[in-house]
């Protein structure tokens, strides 16, 4: 399964045109390129409780406050590849999801509003929603059972930080410890299904009220699919866990939206 990031318009359009001297002339030109590069950073997974793309964008000042607390390494910053919003946080679901930690740090430690510290409850975080993408490649759909493979790549995830990466982020000795208890506790979880038929989106999702958004379901092949239902936020990490690449976050789309 790759890990890359889905190849973004803008990134093509960087290329053609030469980079940044050409976006310079366009706009000495006066050419508005606004709506073009708003609709790129909406497909960006924002951390949670993130207020809209355009106040979102307005409002963040790339402290990267919240990054510093996220326990799970889950956010990153946007760079020139990431698209316009250079240096506001994003969520690569594919590699790291958000786990909804219960006091919602990030929402907390962001100075600006953009995250909206209004938003207490991660039932309530409305990241986005998941599609189910790629059915045809679920395991679980003819009964496949959960590899070794599947649980170490699991393992590699949550250890996505160097040491060095760590220290940089000036996390306390608590944090660190923290860190350590929440990654063992998802990856107990996980191991717990080696050899066994794959539930693993639905076993890991994060959320208190897990079964009101997503749940395993007879297939017509005798297996198991997953369902998305209602009460999901869009954390990822159900996109995360999927050895298969079934899933694909749609952010800041709702359950109506795609169901
Ligand atoms: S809720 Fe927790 S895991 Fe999710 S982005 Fe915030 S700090 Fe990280
Ligand atoms: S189903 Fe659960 S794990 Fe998947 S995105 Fe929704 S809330 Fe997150
Ligand atoms: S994680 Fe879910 S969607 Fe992916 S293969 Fe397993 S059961 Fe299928």
């Amino acid at each position: 399964m790759s890990h890359e990031p889905k190849q973004e318009p803008r990134r093509d359009f960087l290329k053609n045109a030469g980079g940044i001297g050409f976006l310079t002339l366009f706009a000495a030109a006066g050419v508005g390129l606004s709506p073009y590069l708003k609709s790129d950073t909406t497909k960006l997974l924002r951390p949670p409780a993130a207020v809209n793309e355009e106040d979102f964008l307005a409002l963040c000042v790339k402290c990267g406050q919240c990054l510093q607390v996220c326990p799970y390494d889950s956010i990153r910053l946007a760079d020139i590849a990431t698209g316009h919003g250079i240096g506001t946080p994003y969520i690569e679901a594919l590699d790291r999801g958000c786990y909804l930690c219960p006091l919602l740090p990030c929402v907390l430690a962001c100075p600006s509003g953009a995250l909206d510290h209004h938003v207490e409850d991660v039932k309530k975080v409305e990241m986005g929603i998941v599609a189910v993408r790629a059915l045809d490649r679920c395991i679980a759909k003819t009964g496949g059972a959960v590899q070794k493979e599947h649980i170490d790549r699991l393992f590699a995830h949550a250890h996505t930080l160097s040491p060095e990466e760590q220290q940089s982020r000036n996390l306390g000795e608590g944090a660190k410890s923290n860190k350590r208890e929440l990654e063992e506790a998802e990856l107990i979880e996980a191991q717990k299904l080696e050899g066994k038929p794959c539930t693993l989106c639905a076993d890991l999702c994060p959320l208190p009220n897990k079964e009101e958004a997503i749940r395993m379901v007879a297939s017509k092949e005798g297996g198991m699919i997953p369902k998305i239902l209602e009460a999901c936020v869009g954390c990822g990490v159900c996109v995360e866990v999927c050895p298969t690449n079934v899933l694909e976050i749609q952010p800041r789309l709702s359950y109506a939206d795609i169901y």
